[in-house]
């Protein structure tokens, strides 16, 4: 990391990997702790996004926007907090860069998902999952790319989900892309092109789940059909006439039984809870 002269007034430059941030001089020991399709995030006490050219085009200005409106407005324990947003251009012919500040959190459930957690800390994590969700749900807000690397967590196991980049409000049953949950944890509707509501969230929540529980045992889920078994005559009815072609010549797969999946002793009691 280089520090820079050039910065306006009240600003600092300085290079973190290949991008430069020029941010407030209040926030000093600037250190990267991760980057998103949307931005690299720094951390002094507080967590820094600088977005990634977020007036390139209309795609991801309106992305930019999204993240910036939905954190500012949703004020929930289980979704990251803005504290600050500030540029370092003062008028709107140079308006080029945005940072957003947020709460800072110890580590992302990518991070989390191999240490060998028990019962207890299992439920409270997919709980706050559930009432974060529930919240943007309730605010006609799918969040539609939830995965690991866009939840975070602290050591005394709170946890917030990041990233709006690709939320927005639902409204009924709606085509979106069909591109914008990452693979592993899109649910079918979506990796399909079907119509797709607030659900497709709760899929991936049991992907990351599921993740959660097996992942420490090296064996995480496999692709969807061949963990559920092959869609049924109802399912493959609703998709359009490529699509269903395209099912219908996949590999068909026995769903696997639940209790193999996730047998009861992947479950390790507390040491409260064995004692009792
Ligand atoms: P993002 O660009 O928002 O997807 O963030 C990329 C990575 O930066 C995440 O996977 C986290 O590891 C880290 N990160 C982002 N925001 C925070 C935060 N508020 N606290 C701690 N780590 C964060």
């Amino acid at each position: 990391m280089t520090a820079h002269k050039s910065a306006p007034p009240g600003f600092y430059s300085i290079e973190i990997g290949d991008s430069t941030f020029t941010i407030l001089e209040r926030y000093q020991n600037l250190r990267p702790i991760g980057s998103g399709a949307q931005g690299i995030v720094c951390k002094d006490n507080v967590a820094i996004k600088k977005l990634a050219r977020p007036f390139q085009n209309v795609t991801h200005a309106k992305r930019a926007y999204r993240e910036f409106v939905l954190m500012k407005l949703v004020n929930h324990k289980n979704i990251i907090g803005l504290l600050n947003a500030f540029s370092p251009q003062s008028s709107l012919e140079e308006f080029s860069d945005v940072y957003l500040v947020m709460e800072l959190m110890d580590a992302n459930l990518c991070q989390v998902i191999q240490m060998d957690l028990d019962h207890e800390r299992l439920s409270y994590l997919l709980y706050q999952m559930l009432c974060g969700i529930k919240h943007l749900h309730s605010a006609d807000i799918i969040h539609r790319d939830l995965k690991p690397s866009n939840i975070v967590v602290r050591t005394d196991c709170t946890l917030k989900i990041l990233d709006f980049g690709l939320a927005r409000t639902a409204g009924g049953s709606f085509m979106m892309t069909p591109y914008v949950v990452t693979r592993y944890y899109r649910a079918p509707e979506v990796i399909l092109g079907m119509g797709y509501q607030e659900n497709v969230d709760i899929w991936s929540v049991g992907c990351i789940f599921g993740e959660m529980v097996r992942a420490r045992r090296s064996c995480s889920l496999a692709p969807t059909t061949s963990t559920t078994g092959h869609a049924g005559p109802e399912f493959l009815a609703r998709l359009n006439t490529a699509v269903r072609n395209y099912v219908q010549n996949r590999p068909k797969y026995q769903p696997w039984p639940f209790e193999q999946l996730f047998p009861n002793d992947y479950f390790r009691q507390t040491a409260r809870s064995t004692a009792a």
